[in-house]
């Protein structure tokens, strides 16, 4: 008997599968979701619009109201947007149209896993730079790597998933300028930050912007995620995406979330913000833990104390957070997300008692 794996690609068989074990808590604060349940308005008023849709056709290919819609959101045209199955999805179709045997990815690590996959997978070479020791990005060396590799593709990730760091803007400025590869930078978090990269756009023709609705827009079931790069980089990275990949549901949600975004989603995302603020000032009082600030929905801490026993210690109270320890330089840290306040003072609490009856 010939074994079928020995078909698939050295590179995939090396690789462990992206994987989050799924499980359930009172307290849920380890996927960065939205802490609050998408609003009502949103959903009866997507139900509404569904009832009066066709169903039996395909829904159109480029899906032009939804795009257009996208481009307006987000101060683009439409012709330079994509729609797609999460935003995991276009980061799939970036790197299949530019990356792939001898071509090279920088990424930066600690980061979002997905990206280091996706390019492996690809038979890519991923060209790791780390960064500081303040687990900011470290220009100087990113700098050197572009330089040295000539990467096909850099891939930023702000605010960053998991530090929570940010990307100057005259930082990415000086990067787009030295690349001759394209920029993708993920924005999954940028509402979180109160910036965007893509004013960039108008002048830089080879940076790519990635977002989701899976965060500040509080939809992660429904898997709606956009790209917005120029017109002719999102024309050939379109080929790269499945015809009609996103299901009506989805498109009729993401219409009603961008016209209701303003009354209803944007005063939940400034919550999440100032409770940020607060998590992180509590927890800066909380002897053996050290919290970093972040521009995100969710925050490293540096424990002094056994990271799984903080974890397990959490759970036995049906508090669920993100143990990152086996990402490279995070072996003392652990990820919270931002809950709502009754979720966070629950976890703070926790984490009192924790780190206070520890031998
Ligand atoms: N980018 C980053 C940085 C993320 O953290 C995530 C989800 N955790 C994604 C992309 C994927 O989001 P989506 O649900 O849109 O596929």
């Amino acid at each position: 008997m010939r074994d079928p794996v020995q078909f698939i690609k050295e590179e995939v068989r090396t690789l462990e599968p992206y994987s989050l074990v799924s499980q359930r808590a009172r307290i849920k604060l380890n996927q960065n979701e939205n802490a609050w349940e998408t609003p009502q308005q949103i959903k009866e008023e997507t139900l509404r619009r569904l009832r009066d849709r066709v169903w039996s056709r395909y829904p159109g290919l480029r899906t032009s109201d939804l795009h257009e819609r996208l481009a307006k959101f987000s101060g683009w045209k439409p012709e330079g947007v994509i729609a797609g199955n999460g935003s995991n999805e276009l980061i799939q179709a970036v790197l299949m149209v530019t990356a792939g045997k001898g071509r090279r990815v920088v990424i930066n690590e600690p980061t979002f896993a997905l990206y280091k996959q996706i390019s492996t997978v690809l038979e890519s070479e991923v060209v790791s730079v780390s960064l500081t020791d303040n687990l900011t990005y470290d220009l100087n060396a990113l700098r050197r790597s572009i330089n040295t590799v000539q990467p096909s593709v850099t891939i930023i990730c702000s605010p960053n998933n998991p530090t929570g760091c940010i990307i100057e803007q005259s930082d990415l400025i000086s990067l787009l300028e030295e690349t001759h590869g394209l920029v993708v930078v993920d924005e999954a978090y940028f509402e979180f930050s109160g910036q965007s990269v893509v004013p960039l756009l108008e002048k830089h023709s080879n940076l790519v912007v990635l977002r989701t609705f899976s965060k500040a827009m509080a939809m992660a079931a429904l898997r709606i995620g956009y790209l917005i790069a120029a017109p002719e980089v999102v024309k050939e990275i379109s080929k790269a995406v499945l015809p009609y990949n996103l299901n009506v549901v989805s498109q009729t949600a993401a219409e009603v979330a961008m016209e209701m975004y303003e009354t209803t989603l944007a005063c939940l995302v400034e919550l999440i913000c100032n409770e940020r603020e607060r998590v992180y000032s509590e927890l800066q009082k909380i002897r053996d833990l050290d919290p970093v600030q972040s521009r995100a929905n969710f925050m490293l801490i540096r424990s002094e104390l056994p990271v799984k026993h903080v974890f397990n210690e959490l759970r036995r109270r049906d508090i669920l957070v993100r143990d990152i320890s086996s990402y490279p330089r995070l072996q003392d840290y652990f990820r919270i997300s931002v809950g709502t306040p009754e979720e966070n003072d629950a976890l703070l609490a926790a984490l009192r008692e924790i780190t206070r009856d520890y031998e």
